[in-house]
């Protein structure tokens, strides 16, 4: 293992292999956790959080998608206020039926509401340390980045882990997403942090190199639109088949053929739904990324099983409307 960069008392950090987002929790007057897992991981999300920091007051959302704020329903109900950037938290308090794309990645969230909405340069007090919102569109429209300046902690989200940039969504958001998604992942550089706390993978050894390595992989990303839209599509896919510990092979391409993100991914790569659905599972096959497995479609990659009970939760359009706090 590479030399991991030393963290304050106050920071507890532990990675997490997928479905859910890293755990990051700031201790002091005012204990805060940086996203929430995965919805059929929130239980396990709160008593971690509760044993190492007795209460958490605030959740903080870096965005929206279902790995960072499954747990906020549960943590809310226990007493935590949710964070989160203007435009999810104004899309949440509207109940969009567009909010964390949970329908359009048919990926489960329960219903929460937002407390505070965080716009650029908002300086939000976590454990006993003030943190700067950094926000950093791209991988969504309202994703965020947070900023201790005194110890120079980054938390990048989604927008870069040790293995690649985030995703972009150029159906949803439009062709300039990766432009966008570049310039926030500049933003984030020239801030040169000394450690860089990632959602997904380990904390980078040298943050320098890790931006130099996610500057590049962003950079493709707006050379290539194709190659971005075929990236979404293979991530999308490999965490249909994680949450759901696999899907029967027979099922894989009507799974495939009735999801939103798939047709729209068609459209922008000039294939049909059909086409795409079969290239996809033929190329993720070839290179590893997914293996067949009794009868069923698997992930390759490690991750921690879900209980099929908790993907039971009610779209965003149908979520109940927020109760007045
Ligand atoms: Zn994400």
């Amino acid at each position: 293992m590479s030399p991991q960069p030393a963290l304050p008392s106050w920071v507890t950090w532990r990675q997490r292999p997928f479905p859910d987002a890293n755990l990051l929790l700031l201790n002091g007057r005012r204990p805060a956790l940086v996203d929430s897992g995965f919805v059929g991981h929130a239980e396990q999300t709160a008593a971690w959080a509760h044993a190492h920091a007795g209460s958490v007051d605030l959740v903080v959302n870096t965005h929206w998608h279902s790995d960072h704020v499954g747990g906020n329903a549960l943590l809310q109900a226990q007493g935590a206020a949710v964070a989160a950037g203007t435009p999810e938290a104004e899309a949440i308090t509207r109940r969009d039926p567009g909010c964390c794309a949970a329908e359009y990645l048919d990926q489960p969230v329960g219903p929460y509401t937002v407390d505070i909405p965080l716009d650029d340069g908002r300086i939000l007090t976590l454990g006993d340390a003030d943190w700067e919102v950094v926000r950093t569109p791209g991988h969504t429209p309202g994703h965020l980045g947070l900023w201790q300046p005194d110890e120079r902690l980054l938390v990048v989200g989604d927008a870069l882990s040790d293995y690649d940039v985030g995703w972009v969504n150029l159906a949803l958001d439009g062709p300039g997403a990766a432009t966008t998604a570049l310039a926030s992942v500049q933003r984030l550089a020239d801030l040169a942090p000394r450690v860089i706390l990632p959602s997904h993978g380990p904390i980078p050894a040298d943050p320098g190199a890790a931006f130099a390595t996610a500057l590049r992989r962003a950079q493709r990303l707006v050379d290539d639109p194709d190659g971005a839209v075929w990236y979404g599509a293979r991530r999308i896919f490999a965490y249909a088949l994680m949450i759901r510990s696999g899907i029967p092979t027979d099922e894989v391409e009507p799974y495939l053929h009735a999801r939103a993100w798939l047709t729209d991914a068609a459209r922008l790569l000039d294939r049909t739904p059909e086409t795409l659905a079969a290239e996809l599972i033929d190329t993720m096959l070839r290179s590893g990324a997914v293996v067949l497995r009794g009868g069923r479609l698997h992930a390759a990659a490690s991750h921690v099983p879900v209980a099929p009970e908790s993907l039971r939760v009610p779209y965003p359009r149908a979520w109940p409307e927020p109760a007045p706090r």
